[in-house]
């Protein structure tokens, strides 16, 4: 058992001006954490005890579904993440050292910094494996470790939530074969689901954008939170849920005809219309939903178009799909020259285009298919064209899933009509398939004496950030309200008066009780006023509360309750021992397990 006087509970009556959400707040106002600058903080004594216990349900889980411990370093020669597939799209993200400083780099004629400070492991673990596994008979192997990683966030912010120091889980599987690298895929999903379970959080897993890292499939674990960072669509009834990057609908029926020419194309003068509002407008008074949207990005260097509806946006994040490791929107200097105009008057129809062999590809969304006849920019400033068919005039390279979905429409699974929530990433799981293998030829001799590609899957978990996740979820206006399983102490007992002999007697007695039953105890045996132990108490949350007093023993009771709960249970000196460790075992039988 603890004795508060003997630890460390900085606590704090009103919460910094910068935490924003009650989470970040109450971390910092029960003692949990300090901040240190932004996106660095430092757990103090009872943030630890939090983060270890939430650290050691994910070490059992990971244990359990096979995945093997190790521990990589922090700090990883550039060299390593310049040979692998995604510099160009991390290297903003990585904090990067050098021994001899920047004028040491230059020295060497380096144009990189030797070392960088690790956002995640892929183009560690990879390599390692390609020199340590050469079998069939390896194979196949999960390695996890739950570590510190450094990333430049462009905005840390929310405390824990996004910060530039955090703790991760990350664990790398290799597998022989596509199906059993799905199998690992799976039995991470199945830990996942437990870890987060047992953390005592509710979560939801959502179909996810595999984004730089490329892949094949991948889910995310979200707790639903208005504060949270991700949008989340998902049909109540329908069981379909999808991160706003991912998200798809049924807007497009599958059996949808293409409609045939209405007529022969037409160019007419738009004077300075550059936007999909003033077309709608009068005196053209083209709906939105019959317009072409023609814009232009940059992939890998190269030119491309995207059509989509007027009333459409594009969602960034799907350009993922298209094979680019880097794209962004072209500038007005890159579109003139390609195009022939502006932005504001493009279009893809045949013929129009000033250099269409420069452009990488004209990708169209599926949904432009619903417009049938339309109109769309002349690639001359100043005109449009108008009767515009999708089949009869557009040069679509490739059709495909391009725009972001809207609450409303149908779910792609169901129908049912999609919702909209905010929610926290905590977790996220890929199936890589064999991009890192083949970047670092991590490759195995299979029973044919054969040489093949490992395949494999990456899965990490926000420690850190589960931590804020449980405290943003589990609160109330008074404080934290832990679950058993992450609480930093599970029985407090608020010692009223320390002065009274018999009464420290009797805490201490009750403590014991609880510790024997398998509680991490706290006694609160500071000199205090019982209102500010109360608010202390209700402030860290400590799941069950034992009160003991002068008053109370001359009454021959003890007080009992539940953090959870308004209730206070009053127990006779007599059961109180009984009632204590009963209590105890209940909660740990409650917990899920
Ligand atoms: P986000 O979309 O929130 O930036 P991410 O997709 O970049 O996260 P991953 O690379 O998938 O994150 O990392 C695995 C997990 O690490 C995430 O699911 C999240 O819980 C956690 N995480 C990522 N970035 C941070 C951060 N800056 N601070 C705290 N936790 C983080
Ligand atoms: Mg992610």
């Amino acid at each position: 058992m603890t004795r508060w006087t003997q630890f460390f509970i900085p606590t704090l009556k009103e919460s910094p001006a910068d935490a924003e959400i009650a989470s970040h707040q109450l971390l910092l106002r029960a003692g949990l954490v300090r901040k240190l600058a932004g996106g660095l903080y430092t757990y103090l004594p009872l943030g630890l005890r939090s983060l270890r216990k939430i650290t050691q349900i994910c070490r059992e889980e990971m244990d359990a579904a096979g995945a093997i411990e190790l521990w990589l370093p922090h700090l990883h020669p550039a060299d390593l993440w310049r040979e692998g597939p995604r510099w160009p799209a991390v290297r903003e993200v990585m904090y990067r050292a050098d021994a001899a400083g920047e004028a040491g780099a230059k020295a060497r004629g380096a144009q990189e910094p030797e070392f960088v400070l690790g956002p995640t492991h892929e183009e560690i673990i990879t390599p390692l494996a390609r020199a340590e596994i050469t079998s069939y008979r390896d194979l196949p192997k999960n390695f996890y470790q739950i570590a510190t990683k450094f990333r430049n966030e462009i905005r840390p912010r929310y405390g824990l939530m996004r910060a530039r120091e955090f703790v991760m889980k990350d664990a790398y599987s290799f597998d022989a074969d596509d199906e059993g690298a799905t199998r690992s895929y799976l039995a991470m999903k199945q830990a996942y689901t437990r870890f987060f379970a047992r953390c005592g959080l509710k979560t939801i897993s959502v179909e996810a954008d595999t984004g730089v890292m490329g892949g094949s499939f991948s889910d995310e674990f979200m707790v639903p939170a208005e504060v949270g960072d991700d949008d989340v669509f998902y049909s109540e009834t329908g069981g379909y849920a999808a991160n706003r990057q991912k998200a798809t609908s049924a807007l497009v029926p599958a059996d949808l005809r293409d409609a045939p020419p209405e007529g022969a194309l037409e160019e007419f003068p738009t004077p300075g219309v550059v936007t999909i509002a003033a077309l709608a407008a009068a005196p053209y008074g083209v709906p939105a939903t019959q317009q072409f949207k023609t814009l232009i990005y940059v992939g890998d260097g190269k030119p491309f178009a995207i059509v989509l509806r007027g009333g459409d946006e594009l969602e960034e994040a799907k350009l993922g799909a298209l094979g680019f490791g880097l794209w962004r929107p072209a500038t007005a200097e890159e579109i003139r020259p390609v195009m022939g105009a502006g932005p504001g008057s493009l279009g893809v129809v045949r013929g129009t285009i000033a250099h269409p062999e420069q452009l990488a590809g004209v990708y169209a969304d599926h949904a432009i298919r619903l417009i049938g006849n339309g109109v769309t920019g002349a690639n001359r400033d100043g005109f449009h064209l108008r009767h515009v068919n999708v089949v009869r005039d557009l040069a679509v390279t490739q059709f495909g899933d391009f725009r972001s979905v809207r609450v409303g429409e149908p779910d792609p699974k169901s129908g049912q009509p999609l919702q909209l929530c905010r929610a926290i990433e905590v977790g996220h799981i890929f199936k890589l398939g064999t991009k890192y293998s083949e970047k670092f030829g991590a490759t195995y001799t299979d029973a044919q004496k054969q040489t093949r590609m490992m395949v494999m899957g990456c899965y990490g978990i926000g420690i850190s950030r589960t931590l804020q996740a449980v405290v943003e979820q589990g609160h109330d206006a008074d404080g934290v309200i832990w679950p058993w399983t992450t609480a930093p102490f599970q029985v407090l007992v608020t010692l009223l008066d320390p002065a009274v002999p018999a009464a420290l007697e009797r805490a201490l007695e009750l403590a014991a009780a609880a510790e024997t039953a398998g509680a991490d105890v706290l006694v609160d045996d500071r000199d205090e006023r019982p209102g500010v132990k109360f608010k202390d108490a209700d402030l860290i949350g400590v799941p069950l509360r034992i009160t003991v007093g002068g008053r109370g023993l001359k009454e021959g009771i003890i007080e009992m309750k539940w953090r959870a709960e308004k209730t206070v249970a009053r127990v006779p000196l007599a059961e109180a021992a009984d009632r204590v460790r009963a209590a105890v075992a209940g909660a740990r039988a409650a917990a899920p397990r």
